[in-house]
């Protein structure tokens, strides 16, 4: 007679049965019948009332914003204001340097600094589509700089997490290509250390993995080592300087040109840019 004593219990306090105290009773089901062994039809019993309301789900953590720096290089009036980029500059390890250049192009006049800004902007909206916040030192493809002291104060006061700078090379061995990637060595502060070496490497892995050739006549296996890069000297976040390719070599001058080509760079990018984020 013990458990149908017990399962009755069970029944006057529905709520107590899942309770360790209930022993090897079963959780309280919704609907059940008296555990008489003798007598009278089942009776039913009413389920407590349960609301059907969802609570709202506690939310998700909140990630930390990632801010990305994209320097396209050069720019649209440099070549045309051949005084205001010309004057010298503070470009770390004690050296000055010109405030920017003209760039390069390719045989047929397509200009680097165009070819960057276009795939900057591809890149800023493949990363935004990603949730990454974008900072670009410069606005349009129109202006006079920004010299390289400013481009990286850019990214130091953006608090970046990343800073990546795109180029195109012009190298007159037109049998010359691939693309390099180029950090700041020795490195003059934590953030050119490890940081950014893990920023180059990541990069160049994903630009391989992506189908391009890493530079058959600039550094070792798609990495090159400079203390000469201005934008790279003065950084205070991880900053990595990506040199696409050499716009007088035929073959990358064509996907240079091609909108396709330059979807395709930007891609290798974006996606470089999202695994050292990771
Ligand atoms: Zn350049």
């Amino acid at each position: 007679m013990r458990r149908p004593v017990l399962a009755v219990t069970c029944l006057l306090a529905l709520a107590g049965c899942g309770s360790p105290a209930a022993g090897t009773a079963r959780p309280a089901p919704t609907t059940t019948t008296t555990a008489s062994t003798t007598s009278a039809a089942p009776t039913t019993v009413a389920p407590p009332a349960v609301t059907t309301t969802t609570p709202a789900p506690p939310p998700p953590p909140a990630k930390p914003q990632r801010v990305v720096v994209l320097d396209p290089g050069h720019n649209g009036a440099n070549a045309a204001n051949p005084g205001a980029i010309n004057k010298p500059v503070p470009a770390g390890r004690g050296k000055t340097k010109p405030c920017n250049t003209t760039g390069t192009a390719t045989n047929a006049g397509y200009a680097e600094h165009a070819f960057t800004w276009d795939v900057s902007v591809r890149v800023r909206d493949l990363l935004a589509a990603q949730g990454v916040q974008v900072v670009m030192t410069r606005p349009d493809d129109n202006g006079i700089g920004p010299c390289v002291d400013q481009r990286a104060a850019i990214g130091n006061q953006s608090g970046a997490t990343a800073v990546v700078s795109i180029h195109a090379d012009g190298s007159t061995d037109a049998g010359a290509h691939g693309f390099h990637v180029a950090y700041s060595a020795p490195p003059l502060n934590e953030a050119q250390g490890e940081p950014s070496m893990r920023l180059a490497t990541t990069m160049r892995d994903t630009l391989v993995s992506n189908g391009l050739a890493t530079s058959t006549y600039i550094g070792s296996a798609g990495l090159s080592p400079r203390a000469d890069l201005g934008g790279l000297n003065l950084s205070e976040r991880p900053i990595v300087l990506v040199e696409c390719g050499n716009m007088r070599n035929a073959t990358e001058a064509a996907a240079f040109t091609s909108p396709q080509g330059r979807q395709n760079y930007a891609a290798a990018i974006a996606a470089g840019i999202l695994a050292y984020l990771a």
